[in-house]
């Protein structure tokens, strides 16, 4: 049976995912896809976990990422053809669910991720130019999201 390496299967879902950061902790390692966050799969000796994006602001006002599982794979144990198709499929779902979350701001009708949405559902910039509200936060936000790799 032809399976994966660790190397080669991070290769794979690099292409897939079009990963904008990656870190490895606690022997797992976690690659997030998509310009704005949209999924997350982590690695680990054996299990390959597909997640939707989520993020919440810490006491600090940092985003947490607070990945929402939706499926796991023991990858080693599936031939590399099965596997590869059914990440890409876990990946396609994890992606569609998190852009059935995303909102419209009330105020420029743009449609943004909900951690960049406030709680009367304005994006930071109309929070910031229309409600007025204190831009450190918002400005916080939106520099991390330049700031974002790839
Ligand atoms: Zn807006």
């Amino acid at each position: 049976m032809d399976t994966w390496n660790l190397e080669s299967l991070k290769s794979e879902i690099t292409d897939i995912l079009d990963v904008s950061t990656e870190s490895y902790r606690a022997d797992t390692l976690t690659m997030i896809g998509g310009e704005v966050p949209d999924v997350v799969v982590q690695i680990k000796r054996s299990k390959v976990t597909v997640a939707v994006y989520s993020a919440k602001l810490d006491m600090e006002d940092d985003l947490v990422v607070c990945p929402l599982p939706i499926a796991s794979l023991n990858w080693r144990r599936i031939p590399k053809d099965e596997l590869l198709v059914a990440l890409a499929s876990m990946i396609a779902t994890a992606r569609r669910i998190r852009e059935s979350y995303h909102r419209k701001c009330r105020y420029c009708q743009k449609v943004v991720a909900p951690e960049y949405l406030d709680a009367e559902e304005a994006c930071w910039i109309c929070a910031r130019d229309i409600l007025g509200k204190p831009t450190v936060l918002a400005e916080r936000r939106y520099f991390k999201t330049l700031q974002r790799p790839g």
